[in-house]
């Protein structure tokens, strides 16, 4: 049975937290102290808010919660990847992937508990869906990573799409950009979307951090086999939209290209893909296809990637091979999936 615990303030944005204490009759400006206290000093016991009054701490100690959860597992890759196991909900479970590098280190956070949208190669797709997080459940992987202090990007690459629930990311971006939370430049930032339009325009049009659309394959019925998204928005029409938005010389989009052996790794691919993405700014990213169970796809060999990537290059694209981080502990792209977990203790 599930219990109801009081609210918890970890991830409220100030607008939030400011309704939350002017409804327990608490000046406003406390709002702008807990969120230092939260945000910026990570404290998150209101009884050691020294600057609150005793009354307004012990107003909040009996209407509200205040906690992180720390992850139960880490498994650590043979390249320093780390992939953090983190309790949601009872009997719930999500994954955020820690990858160092020489001069960067990036955290790839999960925004649901698996994914409805079924991507053909996905181990989250396969997973089935279980639920939304809230801001505080994407922005804990964060803060209660022992690397947070470390981090200097974070990509909503995790498990689940990030705007099929974009409030809970575009709150959770706030918390991380704004002075009175975590003061981050939005270029450190990346939203990762297979192309749901309404909510990606959203996106675009409130925050500036960068962009990344999963294409995978240029072509409409081809697309629609590996994405049932397709059928819905289509990625032409993700495209067009992308277009006409004036991105300004900060922000990045990129597209991410899985590259699948004979499935949309060809010429006719390369030339198709370069139609499509005339006149945008981007890069293309390539990716290896990581092989999970139960799937018919495999991936296209390296030297295969290469010739792929220099038949776009010479049309004038911008193309890399992505780095293949945390392929051992099932950490890499499309890998992430806690279905086993949820199997074991129900
Ligand atoms: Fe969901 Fe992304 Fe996996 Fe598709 S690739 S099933 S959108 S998590």
């Amino acid at each position: 049975m599930e219990t109801h615990l009081p609210k918890n303030l970890f991830g409220l944005t100030l607008p939030q937290l400011k309704a939350e204490v002017l409804a327990l009759g608490l000046p406003a400006f406390t709002a702008s102290q807990l969120a230092d206290w939260m945000y910026k000093k990570r404290v998150t016991d209101i009884g050691s808010m020294t600057n609150l009054s005793k009354q307004a701490r012990e107003k909040l100690q009996q209407a509200y919660s205040l906690h992180l959860v720390p992850s139960v597992s880490v498994q650590t890759s043979t390249d320093g990847t780390k992939k953090y196991l983190y309790p949601t909900r009872p009997q719930k479970f999500i994954e955020a992937a820690y990858i160092p590098d020489k001069d960067r280190a990036t955290l790839c956070v999960s925004t649901q508990i698996g994914c409805k949208m079924g991507c053909l190669f996905c181990m989250t797709g396969k997973q089935g869906f279980q639920g939304n997080l809230t801001t505080g459940e994407i922005l804990n992987q964060m803060q209660s990573l022992p690397e947070f202090d470390k981090l200097t990007n974070i990509v909503y690459m995790g498990m689940g799409e990030p705007l099929d629930n974009v409030q809970a990311v575009m709150d959770s971006i706030e918390v991380m950009t704004s002075p009175w939370g975590y003061d981050w430049s939005p270029k450190r930032i990346t939203v990762s979307t297979i192309g749901i339009i309404p909510a990606m325009m959203t996106f675009l049009e409130n925050s500036k951090a960068h962009l990344a659309v999963s294409l995978h394959s240029p072509f409409d019925d081809e697309r629609r086999d590996i994405m049932p998204i397709q059928s819905v928005y289509p990625i032409t029409e993700v495209v067009s939209n992308i277009r006409r938005w004036e991105l300004g010389s900060q922000r990045r989009v990129s597209f991410e290209y899985i590259m699948f052996k004979g499935v949309n790794d060809t010429p006719r691919h390369a030339n198709e893909l370069v139609r499509l993405l005339n006149g945008i700014k981007c890069r293309i990213n390539l990716i290896r296809f990581h092989p999970i169970p139960d799937t018919p796809l495999e991936g296209t060999a390296l030297e295969d990637i290469v010739d792929f990537q220099n038949r776009l290059k010479a049309k004038g694209l911008t193309v890399t091979i992505r780095a293949s981080r945390g392929e051992d502990i099932f950490a890499a792209c499309g890998m992430l999936s806690t279905k086993e977990l949820i199997k074991k203790q129900t």
